[in-house]
């Protein structure tokens, strides 16, 4: 079925945009936010093709974190120690900056500390990582002036058949709100006058002399500058980036008696996480269990992560007869290494995007850096 913009669709909408942000994500909605405090005169306008946003901003787990100790000594057999502690600093610098932007009530900011924590038959791993957790707070010092990781005395009690004998909180991260977060975007964007399209699906942009030609599938219009905000999918609009997605499959179980009430919890160098949200457990990942099939921007439920995720669910954290109530999946940017993509890459296209699995943490420094391209 063929349905072009009406005349009145052009003249209203689609004409006159100063500057338009493909993607309503985190890193976009913090780009239009700054780039319109930037030039209050300017038309800013968000586009995005799904209801809320659909790629990770509104199904992400809402870990406030910067790094776990097996992340980071994972990190550091590939990386220099200067390249940990940059992402570590651009982390932290980022999460401080996501509170001040959207204030620590309206997001539900929990400073509960980010625990890993170290199954019975984790032992290797476990002495591995408290033999270089001096060693990691020394280094850390010079971002957090504080000690980061501590070893823990108590062990949280989680309902499953198996019981976490060991753990390492670090004690400067939190959890957010998700759906909060990401409402509050919103009403900032709508209090502070910039326009958000749903249901937009760009299909290609071409800079031309005098601007930017958006291909909207059911007609051309022009525009004077482009963000390009779309993470995982950024390949489809500039095809040079390289971005690759990656699914993560989430659940989230009816409400368990007696699990902790807040924090947030990482297993096997982050790539199982899980938290207790209003009652319920909140668990995801084993992207790495299966990367070949999650290796893709199809939004989708598969059986090997689903039993893998269930099978975790009821060995350590809740009893078996535990309801699951919801599960979904979100796409993640990845990219050869864990550095973003922030550039211009023609005078009037600007991206920013590849924002792996920290995006909460530095999305909206990133969209204020963003900003920064635009010569007004
Ligand atoms: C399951 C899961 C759990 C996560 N947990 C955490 C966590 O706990 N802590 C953390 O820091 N990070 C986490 N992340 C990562 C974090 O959510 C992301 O890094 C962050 O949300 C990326 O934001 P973004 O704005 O760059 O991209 P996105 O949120 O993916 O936004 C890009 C938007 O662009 C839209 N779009 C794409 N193509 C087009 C087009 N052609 N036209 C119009 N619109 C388009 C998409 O619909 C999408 O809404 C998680 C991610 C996932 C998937």
């Amino acid at each position: 079925m063929s349905k072009e913009f009406s005349y009145w669709e052009y003249a209203s909408y689609l004409k006159g945009i100063d500057v338009l942000i493909i993607g309503g994500g985190i890193v976009g909605m913090s780009a239009a936010l700054h780039l319109k405090r930037k030039s209050p005169k300017a038309r800013v306008v968000v586009v995005e093709r799904d209801p809320f946003s659909a790629g990770a901003s509104t199904k992400n787990a809402g870990f406030a974190c910067f790094g776990s100790p097996t992340e980071l000594l994972d990190d550091l057999e590939t990386m220099s120690e200067g390249e940990v502690l940059g992402l570590v600093e651009r982390r932290f610098r980022g999460l401080s900056y996501l509170r001040q932007l959207l204030g620590e009530n309206e997001i539900d900011y929990q400073a509960s500390g980010g625990v890993e924590l170290f199954a019975p038959n984790d032992n290797d791993s476990w002495s591995n990582t408290v033999e270089k957790l001096d060693y990691l707070n020394r280094i850390l010092f010079e971002i957090t002036k504080s000690e980061t990781y501590k070893v823990l005395s108590e062990i949280p009690a989680w309902k499953g058949k198996i019981r976490f004998t060991k753990g390492i909180v670090n004690v400067l991260e939190g959890a957010i709100d998700t759906g909060k977060m990401h409402r509050r975007f919103s009403d900032l964007l709508r209090s502070e006058s910039v326009e958000f399209f749903h249901g937009m699906n760009v299909k290609s942009i071409e800079e031309v002399s005098d601007g930017v030609e958006v291909n909207w599938g059911n007609g051309y219009s022009k525009v004077s500058q482009v963000f390009v905000c779309t993470n995982a999918f950024a390949k489809q609009l500039v095809p040079s980036l390289d971005v690759r997605p990656a699914r993560n499959q989430v659940i989230v179980t009816a409400p368990v008696e007696g699990i902790p009430d807040q924090g947030t919890f990482h297993y096997d160098k982050g790539y199982v996480y899980f938290r207790p949200i209003h009652g319920r457990i909140l668990l995801g990942g084993f992207r790495h269990m299966d990367r070949l099939t999650e290796s893709t921007d199809e939004f989708g439920l598969t059986d090997t992560i689903q039993h893998m995720l269930e099978a975790f669910l009821y060995e350590y954290l809740a009893p078996e007869t535990t309801p699951i109530e919801y599960r979904w999946s979100g796409i993640l940017g990845l990219g050869p290494d864990k550095t973003t993509i922030v550039k211009s890459v023609s005078p009037r296209i600007h991206v920013g995007v590849r924002m792996g699995g920290m995006g909460v943490a530095i999305g909206s420094e990133i969209g204020r850096e963003l900003s920064k391209l635009w010569i007004c």
